[in-house]
């Protein structure tokens, strides 16, 4: 057993990659696992599946973040358990590795809120790996009916940003790709609808943004289902609960998360959505020498109430928990965690968004708030041939409205990806930066 590591962090993601960035640092020996080899930034996933840019702007090799970091140690690898008494961790090829301190910032799964079918038939959208599946499925299914006449049904479940921005971007994709590349006659064959059991899209935000958006989306195509819950997810499409059903050859799930399996076997207390509660130095209770971070946590603000699952939350508290974990290595103490807010926002389509800035909530619709996403976005993102590959698609899609191309990322039906031995199965198996952009016609490649 290897325990010349100061700190083991499970999970690159927003928080695990603030927490080894902070404690690289100051030196700090840092023991960083995660099952992908590079850092995914979750809230560009929707641009993957619907082709407004490619893998390599959003994900960037785990190695490449930390090659200045000589305290950091990067590993692939699943960890399958946690030992969380013994400050071990175990991983799926066998190895069993022990820090002083250990940090969870694993994220979350989706939550498919026991929903007949919906694991089996919808698709989520969390990882890379879930963005380009949804890409190339939507590529068959474009192709397919352009080859049999057929219908494009999609439904979106979730009405908040991931939900919204989803919707939007894939009816802008009818309206603005299928409708050149294709045929006129196959976008009138489209449609996109967004069902979600509260009544209105963007429920975290103002009814202005609200109703914003909504109209928005209206515009472009999308129909909303609002105020209805989704009751069973077929291959066919989804029922209702109103009884009635809406036929769909793809569904997306953007409905929900919640803790995964690594979390649920820790032995810690979980709470609300599986996530561990918590102390307000970002500890898990009842334990020593345990961080549990971002979404796979439930992490208060300075008045104790709980913050919502965003990269904000989880990038400040990987950088705070660092701080107490310094203090715990020099016998010094912890402070509890104070998030500043900087508010919220959602890409609606081109041209428009909302956002929601600071803890007044100064609100922007629109044209300004759709600049604001696409810098405050390209600021988050990591890496600058990321940034430059984002803005230039960003520049090449959305302002200068160049012609788009087609791009699909693999066969069409079934039987042509059995006769191409060469494929990977999966994205993780390319080398992150040559994976070609999923799916849909691109408007932004
Ligand atoms: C589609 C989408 C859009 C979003 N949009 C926004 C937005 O616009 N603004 C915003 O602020 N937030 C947004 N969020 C939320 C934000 O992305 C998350 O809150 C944030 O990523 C959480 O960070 P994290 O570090 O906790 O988890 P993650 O970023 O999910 O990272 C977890 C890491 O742990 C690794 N991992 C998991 N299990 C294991 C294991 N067993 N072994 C090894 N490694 C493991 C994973 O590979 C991953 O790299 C969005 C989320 C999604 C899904």
């Amino acid at each position: 057993m290897d325990d010349s590591y100061q700190v083991i962090v499970v999970g690159g993601g927003f928080a695990g990659v603030a927490a080894a960035k902070e404690l690289g640092r100051k030196g700090v020996r840092v023991l960083l696992i995660d099952s992908n080899n590079y850092h995914q930034f979750q809230p560009l996933l929707y641009q993957v599946a619907t082709s407004q840019i490619g893998v390599s702007a959003i994900a960037r090799p785990l190695r490449s973040v930390f090659r200045r970091y000589k305290s950091v140690k990067v590993l692939t690898a699943k960890v399958s358990s946690v030992d969380t008494a013994r400050k071990t961790v175990t991983t799926t090829d066998g190895r069993t590795l022990r820090g002083q301190i250990l940090v969870l910032a694993v994220g979350a799964v989706p939550n498919f809120f026991n929903t007949p079918g919906a694991e089996e038939h919808a698709y989520p959208l969390y990882s890379v790996t879930d963005a380009t599946k949804l890409g190339t499925g939507l590529t068959r299914l474009l192709d397919q009916a352009d080859r049999n006449d057929g219908m494009v049904d999609v439904v979106v479940v979730g009405g908040g940003p991931t939900g919204v921005e989803t919707a939007g971007a894939m009816a802008e994709n009818v309206k603005y790709v299928v409708r050149k590349y294709f045929s006129p006659e196959l976008a009138s064959r489209c449609r996109v609808h967004l069902v979600d059991m509260v009544p209105s899209v963007l429920n975290a935000f103002s009814k202005k943004s609200q109703a914003y958006a909504a109209e928005h989306l209206g515009k472009v195509g999308v129909q909303l289902r609002m105020g209805v819950g989704v009751t069973e997810v077929r291959a066919d499409g989804v029922s209702l609960a109103d009884g009635t059903f809406i036929p769909a050859q793809i569904v997306v799930w953007a409905g929900g998360l919640k803790a995964g399996d690594l979390i649920s076997g820790s032995g810690l207390a979980q709470g609300r959505g599986g996530r561990i509660d918590v102390r307000p130095d970002l500890t898990a209770p009842d334990v020593d020498g345990v961080y549990v971070l971002g979404d796979a946590a439930n992490i208060t603000d300075d008045a104790g109430n709980k913050l919502p699952q965003l990269g904000s939350v989880a990038q400040q508290a990987g950088k705070w928990a660092a701080h107490n974990i310094i203090a715990d290595l020099n016998g010094g103490t912890r402070k509890p965690f104070h998030y500043v807010d900087k508010g919220y926002m959602a890409m609606v389509g081109r041209g428009a968004a909302v956002a929601e800035l600071g803890r007044k909530r100064y609100q922007l619709q629109g044209t300004l708030a759709f600049l604001s996403w696409l810098l405050v976005h390209l600021a988050l993102l990591s890496g600058i041939q990321q940034k430059v590959r984002a803005l230039f698609s960003w520049l090449n899609g959305y302002i200068l409205h160049s012609p788009a191309q087609v791009v699909v990322s693999g066969p069409v039906d079934r039987a042509m990806e059995d006769e191409d031995p060469a494929r990977p199965d999966t994205p993780e198996k390319l080398p992150v930066g040559e994976q070609p952009g999923a799916g849909l016609p691109s408007a932004g490649q």
